[in-house]
């Protein structure tokens, strides 16, 4: 009888909940979203939203092309499973510190000499993209530059958002960091007159800005991908990973070797 009158109370308990104080805040907190994914689908509407919620993949965005509607298929808070094995400034596996949008965009078509044509994106769908970033990293706080593609966080694997994103039209919006022509213009023609860099200086610069790269100095395959996720990005006219005066030029302003090479400072609450 005693038991059951236990059991009655541990119940009435359960049934009630437990009371948890919300009226304190802590001041020591963040979002723990620290960048934002993009990508494209490869594939139209229809496919892409039967992908994104039927199968094994997911991403918090879905853009469409024309018109460009805006989905939300993951909350926020919640892991969308759309980066993969990949890494950023010395964090891997980022689906739990990263958000995901996919943008409708067929990809590229290869034709017969192993040449890649792209589609290009809407303006109109770039425009939605852009509101919805400027939103996001109010939303999270996201210091400038916690905007990546695919294939910058799984280069040896991913080429979306491809060459013909625009990520010039996110730099002029003040979203990522640009390189300043005049600056990039003058050190071309010092790499053009006195010479390139050996692969170690490449490697250097990549791993800087985020890029997990080979550090050993050799011009190996996995450094072209990253060399040629790098020129996508910044330089899409001309991008099979090949190192020349103008890469070089473009990795010496945006990661001046001021800057510690390798992986970021550990933050406060990392130190901890
Ligand atoms: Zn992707």
């Amino acid at each position: 009888m005693k038991a059951i009158l236990v059991l009655a109370l541990l119940v009435l308990a359960g049934c009630g909940g437990l009371r948890i104080d919300t009226s304190q805040s802590s001041v020591a907190q963040s979002s723990r979203v620290q960048y934002i994914v993009l990508h494209y689908t490869s594939t139209d509407l229809p496919r892409s939203l039967e992908l994104l919620t039927r199968g094994e993949v997911s991403a918090h965005y879905l853009i469409g092309a024309e018109p460009p509607a805006v989905y939300r298929l993951v909350d926020e808070q919640r892991r969308a499973w759309h980066a993969g094995d990949s890494e950023w400034q010395g964090r891997t596996w980022l689906n739990a510190s990263t958000l995901g949008i996919e943008l409708v965009n067929p990809g590229y078509e290869e034709d017969a000499d192993g040449n890649r044509h792209w589609h290009p994106y809407p303006r109109a769908q770039i425009d939605v993209l852009i509101r919805l970033l400027k939103e996001l990293v109010a939303r999270h706080e996201l210091p400038p530059g916690s905007i990546v593609g695919h294939s910058d966080i799984a280069p040896q694997r991913k080429v979306d958002p491809g060459p013909l994103f625009p990520w010039y039209r996110l730099a002029a919006e003040g979203l990522i960091a640009w390189p300043d022509d005049a600056q990039v213009g003058i050190r071309q023609r010092l790499f053009a007159a006195v010479g390139l860099p050996p692969p170690a200086w490449y490697q250097q610069r990549l791993a800087t800005l985020g890029y997990r790269v080979p550090r050993h100095g050799e011009l190996d395959e996995a450094t072209l991908k990253v060399l040629a996720a790098f020129q996508m990005k910044y330089r899409p006219s001309r991008h099979d990973g090949v190192p020349d005066a103008e890469t070089a030029a473009l990795l010496q302003v945006l990661a001046p070797a001021a800057q510690v090479p390798g992986v970021e400072a550990p933050e406060a609450e990392e130190a901890m």
